[in-house]
């Protein structure tokens, strides 16, 4: 026990302890909301005798959730740590739909639609139903729609008579109707299905004792709805968030979740922590002038513990590859400076945009610095890579036609995106999914009524073929996943395939292909030692036995969850000799002691298709705090587009300039200094009786004065960053740090 206190101070030890059954911790960044919120899951088992597999935490990305775990076993150790319910919102939703989802009428082996599938649906609506509208808006306004609880049936019977309007709510309810006919939840769905169960089936969540939830600013409508259900039998819910933090209003979380929460229950207990723990006070100081521009923000009082450190540095520079090349030698500068104290896994560079990543990998690249990608640039984006789950889509489950229409021409055979389309358009016509349709044909059973020539016919056949035979060898064999890859590359001849359609980097992309036949591998082991059996022993005695989803079911859902993080660059292990490059959405909640931000010009951030400035601001601001010892911003005079740039107009504001250096530090005695401390402070041991240098009340300088989830952190402008596929987006990263 005395572990889980001790270190915290009073305000922390207060949440940590308190009765309260309603509890928020609202707090700025790095005071210890998270290591707060950890402890108390900690106190939860040890004091208060609950049982690990009736927590539920949430936390927003995969990575989070990890890490979590790892400090609660600190605590608890492996076995009971491993018991605890925790992940994202949407994974947790996952879970209790394949267990529970028959009694809201889920068929047992329902599938994810990822946002490629979605997008595909819509696109073909779309073109079916000759629409107007613009595909990637319309899918963007359903998952609005959807996240804030309102369903196509709600939609189209508030709908007015305006034409547009009701075109779109055609294609919203048309979508659904796809969804349900392919038997697949988009993420939203994951949510809202859930819900719907947990309402009108509670005894599913009846031996949940407490529910705890990390960067609660962050959840939208249904997420709340969905948190207040999940707790609905003993109401014990723990909260930590920060409303200057908030970044995600474009996916439609709402701020308003915290007062909503207070006026629910009018004995929640809320508990503010005003200690800084993570960045030097010339940081915080710059971070804080950037949010306080926001004038609707209630002043706040925050002490940073470390001392005032180095300015961060504001820089201008001619063009964004000038830029990067400065970035990567202030990288080696500080390394040589520190005597190489500073490992590489201490710089991260977070970026606006995932768009804005290539001049940094080709500079990091050429000086041959391995750096890890997170957030963005996803691994499981890569053309391959969905290329190759889309097959295993279509052997899972076949009534997938997204998944299917993308891959029944690739590697080539033939049958050209006519007769696919074709193809769609007669199965839907006569009621049948693209499968059933070319299964009977390719069988001679059906004759289909499009045009098909002599290859093309051949084409499906040869595809039918595949299909067929990869889902005999997975009735046989349903945990071998490794061998079903193995034979799936084989019969399409991905490798040649891959050579002949990208001369210049097939072996990058080969080697993504390694990368998932290695994840199968590992999910592989995974599934057969992890049931959860002490879990399943204990639950709760309602119910049918749990769902035995295959192997391959498992994989796949667990593939479209992991959208927004590289899960195999995190799950390499504790440290990764490697830069990070992150979005800064993906970055919320973690910290390194080196941070860039490059690219700060109007259009960037604030970004040119945002629809709110203060989130951009804030954004910013979730940026500079990530930085404990140094921090650089930085401007290019031309952006990647070669376009004339202005800087960023946060840093632009009256008072700004003097709380950086322009020229980056002349380093000195007093920098390294801070940096080895900031070191030292890597080791907890040392960070609880390290001697707090200056604690500096930033009220008292009038700094003050105001402001503010499967896995998917990129804001939609993002999507599609790294379309060009002659660009190796993640390789350089793999193959360097293999070289190392
Ligand atoms: P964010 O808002 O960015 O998510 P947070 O409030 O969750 O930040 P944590 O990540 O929990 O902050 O903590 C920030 C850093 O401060 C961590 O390195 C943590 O170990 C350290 N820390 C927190 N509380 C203390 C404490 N009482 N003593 C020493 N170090 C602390
Ligand atoms: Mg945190």
């Amino acid at each position: 026990m005395d572990g889980i206190l001790t270190g915290l101070n009073t305000a922390q030890r207060t949440a940590v302890t308190s009765e309260a059954s309603v509890l928020q911790v609202l707090a700025p960044p790095g005071s210890g909301k998270t290591k707060t919120l950890t402890a108390r899951v900690a106190y939860f088992i040890a004091h208060r005798q609950l049982k690990p597999w009736n927590i539920i935490v949430c936390t927003f990305t995969v990575k989070a959730a990890r890490e979590m775990q790892e400090r609660i076993r600190g605590f608890v150790g492996d076995e009971v740590a491993k018991k605890l319910k925790i992940g994202t919102f949407h994974g947790i939703a996952l879970r209790y739909l394949r267990q529970y989802g028959k009694h809201v009428g889920l068929g047992d082996n329902f599938g994810v639609a990822d946002t490629t599938d979605s997008k595909d649906i819509v696109k073909r609506i779309i073109v079916q139903t000759q629409s107007e509208l613009d595909p990637a808006a319309a899918r963007n306004r359903i998952s609005a729609q959807k996240s804030k609880g309102v369903s196509a049936e709600q939609f189209a019977s508030i709908v007015s008579k305006n034409v547009e309007q009701r075109d779109f709510s055609q294609v919203f309810s048309l979508y659904q109707a796809q969804l349900k006919a392919c038997n697949l939840l988009d993420y939203d769905d994951l949510l809202l299905v859930c819900v719907e169960l947990l309402r009108s089936h509670p005894e599913c969540v009846a031996n949940v004792e407490a529910l705890l939830v990390d960067e609660f600013q962050d959840t939208n409508g249904v997420q709340y709805e969905l948190m207040n259900l999940l707790a609905q039998r003993r109401n014990v819910i723990t909260i930590v968030g920060d409303p200057d933090q908030s970044i995600y209003g474009w996916r439609s979380a709402e701020i308003k979740n915290l007062g909503r929460m207070k006026e629910q229950w009018s004995d929640t207990l809320t508990v503010n922590l005003e200690e800084n723990y993570r960045s030097s006070g010339a940081i915080l100081h710059a971070a804080q002038k950037i949010i306080e521009q926001d004038e609707s923000r209630p002043p706040k009082k925050l002490q940073a513990t470390h001392g005032i450190g180095q300015r961060p540095v504001l820089r201008k520079l001619p063009q964004a590859r000038h830029e990067a090349d400065w970035l990567t030698s202030e990288v080696k500068r500080m390394r040589a400076l520190t005597g190489n104290m500073l490992e590489l896994s201490d710089f991260a560079v977070l970026l606006r945009s995932a768009a804005l990543s290539r001049p940094i990998e080709t500079s990091l690249g050429a000086a041959g610095m391995p750096y890890r990608m997170i957030g963005g640039m996803k691994f499981y984006d890569r053309v391959e890579v969905k290329m190759l789950l889309d097959y295993l889509r279509v052997i899972d489950q076949p009534s997938h036609n997204e998944a299917l229409a993308r891959v029944i021409n690739v590697p080539s055979r033939k049958v050209g995106d006519k007769t696919v389309e074709g193809l769609q358009r007669e199965a839907s016509n006569k009621g049948l999914s693209l499968w059933t349709l070319i299964l009977g044909f390719a069988q001679g059973r059906t004759k289909v009524t499009t045009n098909l020539n002599a290859p093309a016919q051949r084409g499906i056949e040869q595809f039918v073929n595949v299909v067929l035979t990869l889902q005999k060898k997975l009735a046989a064999e349903p945990s071998g996943l490794y061998e079903l890859f193995a034979q799936l590359q084989k019969m399409i001849g991905l490798q040649d395939y891959l050579k002949t359609k990208y001369p210049d980097d097939h072996e990058t992309r080969w080697s993504n292909v390694e990368e998932l036949m290695a994840l199968a591998i590992d999910a592989q082991v995974q599934a057969s030692t992890e049931l959860d059996r002490e879990q399943e022993a204990h639950a709760p005695a309602y119910g049918e036995e749990a769902v035995e989803e295959s192997a391959l079911t498992a994989f796949l859902a667990n593939a479209a969850l992991a959208a927004s993080i590289d899960e195999k660059a995190v799950a390499d292990g504790e440290k990764v000799h490697q830069v990070t490059i992150s979005t800064i959405h993906a970055a919320k909640g973690l910290e390194w002691p080196v941070v860039f931000i490059p690219a700060c010009y109007e259009g960037s951030i604030p970004h040119s298709r945002a629809e709110d400035n203060d989130e951009e601001r804030r954004l910013l601001y979730v940026g500079m705090t990530r930085a404990q010892a140094m921090l650089y911003l930085s401007c290019p005079g031309k952006s990647t587009r070669q376009e004339d740039t202005t800087m960023s107009s946060f840093l632009e504001q009256p008072g700004v300039s003097s709380f950086f250096e322009e020229h980056g530090p002349s380093i000195s005695h007093a920098e390294v200094q801070s940096l080895a401390v900031t070191l030292r402070r890597k080791c907890p041991d040392v960070a609880a009786t390290a001697t707090t240098t200056a604690a500096l009340d930033l009220q008292e300088d009038n700094y003050w004065p105001l402001t503010g989830e499967m896995p998917f952190t990129e804001a939609p402008w993002q999507e599609g960053a790294h379309q060009n596929p002659a660009v190796p987006v993640f390789g350089n990263a793999r193959s360097a740090s293999w070289a190392n």
